[in-house]
Protein backbone atom coordinates (compact mmCIF):
# COMPACT_ATOMS: atom_id res chain seq x y z
CA UNK A 1 0.00 0.00 0.00
CA UNK A 2 1.36 3.66 -0.90
CA UNK A 3 1.60 5.58 2.58
CA UNK A 4 -0.15 8.96 2.85
CA UNK A 5 1.27 12.63 3.69
CA UNK A 6 -0.25 11.56 7.23
CA UNK A 7 1.43 8.29 7.42
CA UNK A 8 5.14 10.30 6.73
CA UNK A 9 3.58 12.81 9.61
CA UNK A 10 2.95 10.15 11.88
CA UNK A 11 6.47 8.15 11.47
CA UNK A 12 7.99 11.34 11.57
CA UNK A 13 6.32 12.08 15.34
CA UNK A 14 7.42 8.11 16.51
CA UNK A 15 11.16 9.19 15.83
CA UNK A 16 12.74 10.19 19.11
CA UNK A 17 15.36 12.71 19.51
CA UNK A 18 18.07 12.11 22.17
CA UNK A 19 20.32 14.84 22.78
CA UNK A 20 24.00 14.65 23.35
CA UNK A 21 23.73 11.19 22.54
CA UNK A 22 26.34 9.22 22.10
CA UNK A 23 28.16 12.51 22.81
CA UNK A 24 27.42 15.98 23.51
CA UNK A 25 26.55 18.10 20.06
CA UNK A 26 24.98 14.98 18.24
CA UNK A 27 20.99 15.01 18.60
CA UNK A 28 20.63 11.21 18.04
CA UNK A 29 17.57 10.15 15.74
CA UNK A 30 16.25 7.45 18.06
CA UNK A 31 14.15 5.03 15.74
CA UNK A 32 12.75 2.39 18.77
CA UNK A 33 9.63 3.76 19.37
CA UNK A 34 8.61 3.42 15.16
CA UNK A 35 10.25 -0.09 14.99
CA UNK A 36 7.72 -0.91 17.96
CA UNK A 37 4.89 0.36 16.25
CA UNK A 38 3.21 -2.40 14.17
CA UNK A 39 1.55 -0.07 11.64
CA UNK A 40 4.16 2.29 11.36
CA UNK A 41 7.39 -0.05 10.67
CA UNK A 42 4.65 -1.73 7.99
CA UNK A 43 4.31 1.87 6.67
CA UNK A 44 7.75 2.76 6.69
CA UNK A 45 8.51 -0.14 4.92
CA UNK A 46 6.11 0.46 2.22
CA UNK A 47 7.47 3.77 2.01
CA UNK A 48 10.48 2.41 1.19
CA UNK A 49 9.50 -0.08 -1.56
CA UNK A 50 6.23 1.33 -3.40
CA UNK A 51 7.92 2.75 -5.87
CA UNK A 52 9.42 -0.50 -7.33
CA UNK A 53 7.47 -3.38 -9.03
CA UNK A 54 7.83 -6.71 -8.08
CA UNK A 55 10.93 -8.64 -9.73
CA UNK A 56 12.75 -5.07 -10.35
CA UNK A 57 15.27 -5.38 -7.62
CA UNK A 58 17.50 -8.09 -7.25
CA UNK A 59 18.93 -7.53 -3.86
CA UNK A 60 18.20 -5.36 -0.94
CA UNK A 61 21.59 -3.88 0.69
CA UNK A 62 21.46 -2.98 4.08
CA UNK A 63 24.10 -1.08 5.95
CA UNK A 64 25.28 -1.94 9.55
CA UNK A 65 23.14 -2.03 11.60
CA UNK A 66 20.07 -0.27 11.77
CA UNK A 67 19.92 -0.22 7.74
CA UNK A 68 19.91 -4.27 8.43
CA UNK A 69 16.03 -3.65 9.70
CA UNK A 70 14.76 -1.85 6.73
CA UNK A 71 16.99 -3.50 4.62
CA UNK A 72 16.06 -7.48 5.33
CA UNK A 73 12.30 -6.16 5.73
CA UNK A 74 12.35 -4.51 2.37
CA UNK A 75 13.69 -7.35 0.43
CA UNK A 76 11.03 -9.24 1.78
CA UNK A 77 8.43 -7.32 0.86
CA UNK A 78 10.03 -6.96 -2.84
CA UNK A 79 10.75 -10.81 -3.12
CA UNK A 80 14.67 -9.94 -3.25
CA UNK A 81 17.78 -10.72 -1.69
CA UNK A 82 19.41 -9.10 1.08
CA UNK A 83 23.11 -8.49 1.55
CA UNK A 84 24.52 -6.89 4.26
CA UNK A 85 27.22 -4.49 4.48
CA UNK A 86 28.92 -4.52 8.02
CA UNK A 87 31.74 -2.74 9.85
CA UNK A 88 35.12 -4.29 9.12
CA UNK A 89 36.58 -7.73 10.32
CA UNK A 90 32.81 -8.98 10.84
CA UNK A 91 32.55 -10.67 7.32
CA UNK A 92 33.74 -14.31 7.92
CA UNK A 93 34.53 -14.92 3.71
CA UNK A 94 36.69 -12.79 1.62
CA UNK A 95 35.55 -9.11 1.46
CA UNK A 96 36.58 -5.77 -0.28
CA UNK A 97 36.61 -3.00 2.34
CA UNK A 98 36.27 1.25 1.79
CA UNK A 99 37.47 3.23 4.31
CA UNK A 100 35.58 7.16 4.71
CA UNK A 101 36.53 9.77 7.06
CA UNK A 102 34.57 10.54 10.05
CA UNK A 103 34.64 14.14 11.80
CA UNK A 104 38.02 12.45 14.26
CA UNK A 105 39.22 9.56 12.50
CA UNK A 106 38.04 7.61 9.61
CA UNK A 107 36.00 4.23 9.63
CA UNK A 108 36.03 1.44 7.00
CA UNK A 109 32.68 -1.25 5.66
CA UNK A 110 33.15 -4.12 3.71
CA UNK A 111 30.92 -6.26 1.59
CA UNK A 112 31.61 -10.12 0.97
CA UNK A 113 33.34 -9.90 -2.64
CA UNK A 114 30.61 -12.88 -4.24
CA UNK A 115 27.82 -10.21 -2.17
CA UNK A 116 26.09 -9.79 -5.97
CA UNK A 117 26.48 -10.20 -9.10
CA UNK A 118 27.50 -8.35 -11.81
CA UNK A 119 24.70 -5.84 -13.18
CA UNK A 120 22.58 -6.89 -10.11
CA UNK A 121 19.73 -4.37 -9.58
CA UNK A 122 20.27 -3.14 -6.40
CA UNK A 123 18.47 -0.66 -3.55
CA UNK A 124 20.61 0.12 -0.94
CA UNK A 125 19.15 1.05 2.13
CA UNK A 126 20.20 3.05 6.06
CA UNK A 127 18.20 4.27 8.44
CA UNK A 128 19.54 8.04 7.94
CA UNK A 129 21.82 9.74 6.15
CA UNK A 130 24.22 12.67 7.79
CA UNK A 131 27.31 13.25 6.49
CA UNK A 132 27.17 11.02 3.64
CA UNK A 133 30.23 9.11 4.38
CA UNK A 134 29.01 5.60 5.53
CA UNK A 135 26.36 5.34 2.22
CA UNK A 136 28.88 7.00 0.11
CA UNK A 137 31.56 4.05 0.95
CA UNK A 138 28.81 1.04 0.54
CA UNK A 139 27.65 2.56 -2.78
CA UNK A 140 31.17 2.04 -4.06
CA UNK A 141 31.61 -0.87 -2.66
CA UNK A 142 28.62 -2.33 -4.95
CA UNK A 143 29.77 -0.28 -7.69
CA UNK A 144 33.39 -2.42 -7.40
CA UNK A 145 31.28 -5.33 -7.10
CA UNK A 146 29.37 -4.36 -11.23
CA UNK A 147 26.36 -3.51 -9.37
CA UNK A 148 23.66 -1.19 -10.51
CA UNK A 149 22.31 0.90 -7.79
CA UNK A 150 18.73 1.91 -8.83
CA UNK A 151 18.57 3.52 -5.95
CA UNK A 152 19.72 4.74 -2.00
CA UNK A 153 16.87 5.23 0.54
CA UNK A 154 16.98 6.25 3.88
CA UNK A 155 14.24 6.70 6.52
CA UNK A 156 15.85 10.33 7.92
CA UNK A 157 18.00 12.67 6.19
CA UNK A 158 19.91 15.32 8.26
CA UNK A 159 19.70 17.85 5.28
CA UNK A 160 21.55 20.44 7.46
CA UNK A 161 24.78 18.34 7.30
CA UNK A 162 24.84 18.27 3.02
CA UNK A 163 24.89 14.02 2.91
CA UNK A 164 23.41 13.83 -0.69
CA UNK A 165 26.77 15.68 -1.73
CA UNK A 166 28.97 12.69 -1.11
CA UNK A 167 26.22 10.47 -2.98
CA UNK A 168 26.10 13.03 -6.44
CA UNK A 169 25.16 10.90 -9.55
CA UNK A 170 23.28 8.40 -7.50
CA UNK A 171 19.29 8.93 -6.93
CA UNK A 172 18.87 9.23 -3.48
CA UNK A 173 15.34 9.12 -1.21
CA UNK A 174 14.80 9.84 2.22
CA UNK A 175 11.31 9.86 3.70
CA UNK A 176 11.82 12.28 6.45
CA UNK A 177 14.16 14.92 6.31
CA UNK A 178 15.24 17.58 9.01
P1 LIG B 1 27.10 9.44 7.92
O1 LIG B 1 28.16 8.53 7.39
O2 LIG B 1 27.65 10.66 8.57
O3 LIG B 1 26.05 9.76 6.87
O4 LIG B 1 26.38 8.67 9.11
C1 LIG B 1 25.36 7.76 8.86
C2 LIG B 1 25.39 6.60 9.80
O5 LIG B 1 25.59 7.01 11.15
C3 LIG B 1 24.07 5.86 9.75
O6 LIG B 1 24.34 4.47 9.68
C4 LIG B 1 23.34 6.24 11.02
O7 LIG B 1 22.75 5.12 11.62
C5 LIG B 1 24.40 6.85 11.92
N1 LIG B 1 24.04 8.19 12.42
C6 LIG B 1 24.71 9.35 12.13
N2 LIG B 1 24.17 10.41 12.76
C7 LIG B 1 23.10 9.91 13.46
C8 LIG B 1 22.10 10.53 14.32
N3 LIG B 1 22.08 11.85 14.57
N4 LIG B 1 21.15 9.73 14.85
C9 LIG B 1 21.15 8.40 14.59
N5 LIG B 1 22.06 7.77 13.81
C10 LIG B 1 23.03 8.51 13.25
Amino acid sequence: MKPTAPDIVRIEKAIRNIPDFPKPGIQFKDITPLLADAELFRASIDALTDHFAPGEVDAVVGIDARGFIFAAAAAMKLGAGFVPVRKKGKLPFRTHEQTYDLEYGSSTVAIHIDAVKTGARVLLVDDLLATGGTAAAAATLLQKLGAKILEISFLIELGFLGGREKLKGLPVRSLVVY
